[in-house]
């Protein structure tokens, strides 16, 4: 077993490591282990996560009573003890403010869309806890309805939440969710966002088996909208597929597809000559227009309105 000092360390290079990878602002984020069956070692309030020292953590009982420190627990106390209640295999919680996966969190879009093997493999889905005032009971109340069935998930409009069988596992998936979120961010400014089909994501829920990754509920993946009880499996957006592992974005169709340009342009002019362009086949998925073409293009658009 891991020794109280060395838990303590852990936590102060865990904090300085978020703090210098931007998931943290001033004295945001709260970082708890285990200590035995019965204590739980945890950050305190109002410190910067990238500056702590390891004499600063407070020593709690499971029902949040301070047993040890010359500080108070974290003020996100509530959520980790809902954590440990919920979930006797958790041994770790992190909690930090990633801003990409915050920016989901604040669109109110899940990190849920079949994308990524590893996320698939590691996570499953990350869905998005309801809103909550921080610091009250009702943080506690909504991460207690996703917690069961996953270990990490965003909070609506606040961060996110990650957990773990020690302090660098729960640190770990909080990384690759900041990751997933940075990467699908990039895929959707991009304009497409191909995903993983559904025969491909049930193969990789097999290699959890096989590769012996521990996950707390079995992935169900959909594509109709079928709402799933998310207390129970980890939903993600999978369309079934004819055979293909990769499945065209449907949302967000290809460039190769009819532009609906006005009929009328011109047929010599340059801006007929940009818009066959934009329709003909741009595997790379760029367009690029001088902006002489483009004015053009917008000219001639413009007149075939009128
Ligand atoms: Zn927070």
């Amino acid at each position: 077993m891991t020794t109280e000092s060395q838990l303590r360390a852990d936590i102060v290079e865990i904090g300085r490591r978020m703090y210098a990878r931007g998931y943290t602002a001033s004295n945001d984020g709260n970082i708890s282990v285990r200590l035995g069956s019965e204590r739980l070692l945890m950050t305190p309030k109002s410190v910067c996560k990238g500056f702590m020292t390891p004499d600063m953590m407070c020593i709690t009982d499971l029902s949040g009573q301070k047993l040890q420190g010359d500080r108070d627990p974290s003020s996100e106390m509530l959520m980790h003890l809902e954590v440990y209640r919920q979930r006797p295999d958790v041994q770790a919680v992190v909690h930090v403010h990633p801003p990409t996966a915050t920016g989901f969190a604040v669109a109110g879009i899940p990190l849920d869309r079949a994308v990524l093997a590893e996320v698939l493999t590691t996570l499953g889905s990350i869905p998005i806890a309801e809103y909550a005032t921080p610091s009250t009971r009702e943080l506690p109340e909504a991460v207690r309805k996703y917690i069961k069935a996953h270990d990490g998930m965003l909070l609506a409009n606040h961060g996110a939440l990650t957990v773990g069988t020690d302090l660098y596992s729960a640190y770990y998936k909080m990384e690759t969710i900041e990751h997933f979120a940075h990467i699908s961010l990039v895929a959707r400014i991009l304009g497409r966002e191909n995903l993983i089909s559904r025969d491909e994501v049930l193969r990789l829920q097999e290699l959890r088996g096989t590769y012996g990754i521990k996950a707390p509920a079995p992935i169900c993946a959909t594509d109709d909208g079928m709402v799933l009880n998310q207390a129970d499996c980890q939903v993600v957006q999978a369309p079934e597929s004819e055979g293909a592992r990769l499945v065209p974005d449907v949302v967000r169709p290809s460039r190769e597809s009819p532009s609906g340009r006005p009929p009328s342009i011109a047929a010599n002019s340059p801006a007929n000559d940009a818009a066959r362009r934009l329709d003909g086949p741009a595997d790379d998925g760029e367009i690029r227009l001088t902006y002489r073409e483009l004015s053009q293009l917008i000219e001639e658009a413009i007149k075939a309105l009128r």
